[in-house]
């Protein structure tokens, strides 16, 4: 396949914005070459520039649960962009996904809307210490929580004293009240806890974790933290963003049995709209304001476009309850079609899956953290991401992050996906 076009575009968006892209990753630094650009997409398929015709696997990075281009979501933006495309005024279609939303997730009673996952787990954190008073926050090495200041840090000189910044533009200040703790780990958390008593407002976590590849939590971890944080004080932040409305009705609360304190949403939950969330139960969710003191706001927020494609995802997973069955099972495929080709072929690998996120890691040792993800063998990984690109299938450009598994997908787009990843796995 030809992306002459795409390279020609990329040149000229290079010209005017930084580094060609909105979003570092889509700018495929991480796997060489140049991005591809998408003229339209429909169901499982991208058309690109060139006039070649790809199978998808990022979906946007997640919130194409059902496809791209999904007629009710398309058909709702466009009866609401008709009457009137923002108000900054309250509307009845706000209480409406509002209310679907606290009706299929566990433990909360109050939702607030924002406009990306990024703002949503900044306010999430902000609420949790106006409502601790306390100022720390512990997060997981390899989580991703958005770009706010607070989680763009990486692990100090010690692992139980303050973090850094991984960023140039996040100071010193607020790296300090950020704690790195090992995912699947919970003497780690103990530690880093003991280390900071009544000072630790929250511990923020992806509760399967999306972008370090694919981690499940290992058996005991999650309930470990949830006792950890309620015998401490300390509010347990579910970062849903990538997992709410995917891997369970409920998310991943409803998945593995635990109750969060706040949960943060996005991706899923705009249906494609630039949308996030935060919830939680009336007494922390009635300390923000207008009720409370802990200030959070959005010219945008709860814009009547993004809340009708939002509420038609919504709706539509909330009536199909096999959806989430039907994706694991395709997920289930697809992870043992590849198992089959590798093993056939050779390859030193480990996939991970959960509902409908796979990864597939070039290391033959468990991924169960940052460190393990780390290890996978990123050559092979560049030559395995340019030769299913060279096949029609398109995977995110990044050996850390998840493929989603979508209600588009044909088993015979997975069957020639296996095909595909048996033919570029020979030449490795
Ligand atoms: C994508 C993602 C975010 C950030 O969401 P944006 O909408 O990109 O700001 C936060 N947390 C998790 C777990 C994510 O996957």
């Amino acid at each position: 396949m030809l992306y002459q076009r795409s390279s020609q575009l990329f040149a000229e968006a290079e010209q005017v914005i930084p580094g060609g892209v909105n979003s570092p990753v889509r700018a495929f630094k991480a796997v060489g070459g140049t991005p591809i650009f998408v003229k339209s997409a429909k169901g499982a398929y991208l058309y690109d520039e060139d006039g070649n015709t790809l199978i998808d696997y990022i979906n946007s990075w997640g919130p194409m649960i059902l496809g791209h281009a999904f007629e009710p979501v398309v058909q709702a933006v466009i009866e609401k962009a008709k009457l009137g495309t923002s108000f900054g005024m309250p509307t009845e279609l706000e209480t409406q996904i509002a209310a679907l939303a606290v009706s299929m997730v566990p433990n909360i009673d109050k939702i607030r809307f924002v406009n990306s996952g990024t703002e949503a787990c900044m306010s999430a954190i902000r609420l949790a210490r106006g409502f601790t008073k306390r100022d720390k926050i512990i997060k997981f090495a390899g989580c991703y929580h958005g770009h706010s200041d607070s989680f763009l840090i990486q692990a100090g000189s010690g692992a139980v004293t303050f973090g850094s910044p991984n960023s140039p533009g996040v100071t010193e200040g607020t790296a300090k009240d950020t704690l790195l703790a090992t995912y699947n780990d919970l003497e780690n958390v103990k530690t880093v806890i003991e280390a900071n008593k009544n000072e630790i407002a929250a511990i923020i976590i992806e509760p399967v974790a999306g972008n370090m590849g694919c981690i499940p939590p290992v058996a005991g971890f999650m309930e470990g933290l949830r006792s950890l944080c309620t015998e401490n004080g300390i509010l347990l932040i579910f970062d849903e963003v990538m997992t709410g409305f995917r891997l369970a009705r409920g998310g991943a609360q409803e998945l593995l049995n635990i109750d969060a304190d706040i949960v943060c949403f996005g991706k899923v939950i705009g249906g494609g709209l630039p949308v996030g969330a935060f919830a939680a139960r009336n007494e922390i969710m009635n300390y923000l304001a207008p009720l409370g003191p802990v200030y959070q706001a959005g010219t945008l927020s709860g814009n009547p476009l993004a809340m009708a494609a939002g509420l038609t995802m919504l709706q539509t997973l909330n009536n199909d309850q096999a959806i989430f069955q039907r994706l694991a099972d395709k997920t289930a495929y697809l992870a043992a079609g590849i198992d089959k080709v590798l093993k056939a072929n050779n390859v030193v690998f480990t996939i991970n899956t959960v509902g409908s996120m796979i990864s597939v890691h070039f290391d033959a040792d468990p991924v169960v953290d940052f460190k393990s993800a780390s290890k996978g063998d990123n050559p092979t990984f560049k030559k395995f991401f340019h030769g299913l690109l060279q096949e029609g299938i398109y995977i995110a450009p990044s050996a850390y992050e998840t493929w989603f598994i979508t209600d588009a997908l044909t088993y015979e787009d997975l069957d020639v996906t296996i095909q595909a990843i048996d033919k570029v796995s020979k030449t490795f």
